[in-house]
């Protein structure tokens, strides 16, 4: 590529809505360009760089033997209402009707549409088992949309379903996909590590998710040196004491949503921090999607996002519903925030007597009064959930425990039944009777790769791309430029030009820089954009057969011949 006919747009300075290095860096680079909070334009710059990433994330994928699908973003919501996701999935899913007022959605995740196509394209166990995969964007609207691609509304996932009749067949699969992904991070020259983790919204009984290591990650993940042992702390808490308790989807929202922090109680009650909020009730679902109440009792001093839960009780409840209005009569409306707020809420058990507190609920102007907890609450289960703290033995016993914070950046689950069974999804078993499938589901965040690569690998003059052990893995946009110095000298234009074409012709990205820019300018480009091998050709060299020649990752620049160069860059 011939720089003076691409499109450079570069910036020197920083833009001032970007929130962490790499998405400085990404929209300094020119990679992307945001429109919207969460949406974001991959210019040609970016788009090469996703490019290679969806390539090797492709290849390990058909190396499993997945098979490429490609689904529609646009759902409609009868298959969502089938597994019940319609109402449970939250407000991340975007709803909306087309013009003969019918429901869809955006997909932010495909398992409803894969299970659908499963059922009716699968009819005889011997079909199984089979995967399919997609590349393909998905919607989110994330309630804090930041570190710009890292945490986007719209963004590229890989995502793969596979479909098995026993659960023997399901773990194999598992453990290809687990060692795919393996694969896949290594090529790309990423530090991770792979942590067991929660199943979250998406349901099922054994998950691990991929992070790469950063201190801008958005999780805490435990892990021991000496051992296999690796967990999401989330998990690891309550892995390390008692059995795990209390849907985790319920958990998971709760933690997630917008709701007020224990300061914001603290200040609201003018009471101190320790003395706050007590218990937080959600509306939940049990499996058999009655309502349910779900109390967690949560210690004072903790911020949203490194709450922990201190016990964990689970209480059906009749619900009884009261409006704002009569909460403020029966003078229940003290000790209490977040009304209305459409989303969980905190109740402040220390103000009112333990018969009589309020709980909040998930709809406009709806609270649940009268709760006697003692009399109405049958406590199923309760449990310690204490915090796993630096230097923990590890669960397995061998070793100590390190945490340190992680990107996700894959997450694979053994699903089970779940949505099969919602769906209607059989194949005839060998005993020609119909067989429930199993199933697993995948997923990459593709676009998240990036700005995760970029985390691991910058400096003050930009973007380092991650050493692959395979030099045509690199994920830089260009593997190689070539500077012409005083490019108005034909000799230069003609050394540089063939140069060029040599390189091209062998398969490598090269960018030819004839752009007319003072050298200074093109240097603090292309290490912005961290083009990995940097070549000059100069007239003064050109006597000598010599290239000035600088890797983004060394300070000294070398002179080298023509064939140390070719050594260097293929
Ligand atoms: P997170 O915990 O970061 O919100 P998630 O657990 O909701 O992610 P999954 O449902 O497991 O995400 O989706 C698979 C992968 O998609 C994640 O591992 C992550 O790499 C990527 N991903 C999820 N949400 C986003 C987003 N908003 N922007 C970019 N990538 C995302
Ligand atoms: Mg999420
Ligand atoms: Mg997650
Ligand atoms: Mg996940």
């Amino acid at each position: 590529m011939k720089a003076s006919q691409f499109l450079f747009a570069t910036l020197k300075e920083t833009p001032n809505d970007a929130d962490i290095a790499s998405s400085q860096l990404m929209v300094r680079a020119g990679l992307i360009r945001k429109i919207a909070s969460g949406l974001y334009i991959w210019l040609p710059m970016g788009l090469r760089v996703l490019q290679k990433v969806e390539r090797i994330v492709r290849e390990e994928m058909q190396n499993v033997g997945a098979q490429e699908v490609l689904m529609p973003m646009t759902q409609p919501a009868e298959l969502w209402q089938t597994t019940g996701r319609f109402d449970d999935y939250g407000p991340e899913l975007l709803r909306f009707k087309d013009r003969h007022d019918r429901d869809f959605v955006l997909g932010p995740t495909h398992e409803e549409v894969i299970t659908n196509l499963a059922q009716g394209e699968l009819r005889s166990y011997k079909q199984l088992p089979i995967t399919f995969f997609q590349i393909q964007g998905k919607f989110r609207d994330e309630i804090r949309p930041r570190f710009g691609v890292m945490r986007a509304r719209e963004f590229t996932m890989k995502d793969a379903y596979s479909f098995h009749v026993d659960q023997t067949s399901l773990a194999k699969t598992y453990h290809d996909m687990y060692e795919a992904y393996t694969r896949i991070f290594t090529r790309l020259g990423l530090d991770f590590r792979a942590v067991q983790a929660d199943t979250g919204s998406i349901g099922g009984f054994a998950s691990h998710e991929f992070h790469v290591l950063a201190d801008s990650g958005e999780d805490d993940i435990a892990f021991s040196d000496s051992s296999d042992y690796a967990a999401n702390v989330e998990l690891a808490e309550s892995v390390s004491t008692a059995e795990r308790q209390a849907p985790s989807r319920e958990r998971e929202d709760v933690l997630t949503e917008n709701m007020p922090t224990c300061k914001m109680v603290a200040e609201h009650l003018d009471i101190p921090l320790e003395q706050t909020v007590k218990t937080l009730i959600v509306h939940g679902h049990t499996e058999d999607n009655e309502p349910q109440l779900i109390a967690i009792v949560l210690r004072g001093d903790h911020q949203l996002n490194t709450i922990k839960a201190e016990k964990i009780e689970e209480a059906n409840v009749p619900l009884t519903l009261a409006s704002d209005e009569e909460l403020k009569a029966a003078g229940l409306y003290k000790g209490y925030i977040g009304v209305d707020l459409d989303m969980p809420v905190f109740v402040d058990r220390s103000a009112a007597a333990l018969s009589d507190f309020v709980a909040g609920a998930n709809e406009v102007n709806k609270h649940t009064i009268g709760l006697n907890w003692e009399r109405d609450a049958r406590i199923t289960r309760i449990v310690d959930v204490r915090n796993v703290q630096e230097g923990d033995p590890s669960p397995d016993g061998k070793g100590s425990l390190k945490i340190k914070r992680g990107i996700e950046v894959g997450h694979i689950f053994q699903l089970g039944d779940k949505y099969s069974q919602a769906m209607n999804c059989t194949v005839s078993g060998e005993d020609g009777k119909p067989v429930t499938l199993m199933m697993g589901c995948y997923g990459i965040g593709v676009s998240r790769i990036i700005a995760a690569a970029i985390e691991q690998n910058n400096d003050e003059n930009g973007i380092m791309w991650p050493n692959t052990p395979a030099v045509s893995d690199s994920l830089a946009p260009f593997e190689v430029a070539i500077i012409p110095m005083k490019s108005k000298e034909e000799t230069v234009m003609q050394t540089a030009t063939a140069l060029y074409e040599e390189l091209k012709a062998q398969g490598i990205n090269v960018l030819l820089d004839d752009r007319n820019e003072r050298p200074g300018v093109k240097f603090a480009d292309l290490e912005l954009i961290g083009i990995p091998h940097r070549i000059v050709v100069s007239d003064r060299n050109l006597a000598e057969d010599k290239y000035e020649y600088v890797n983004r990752r060394e300070a000294e620049k070398q002179m080298l011949s023509r064939e140390e160069i070719l050594a260097k860059v293929s």
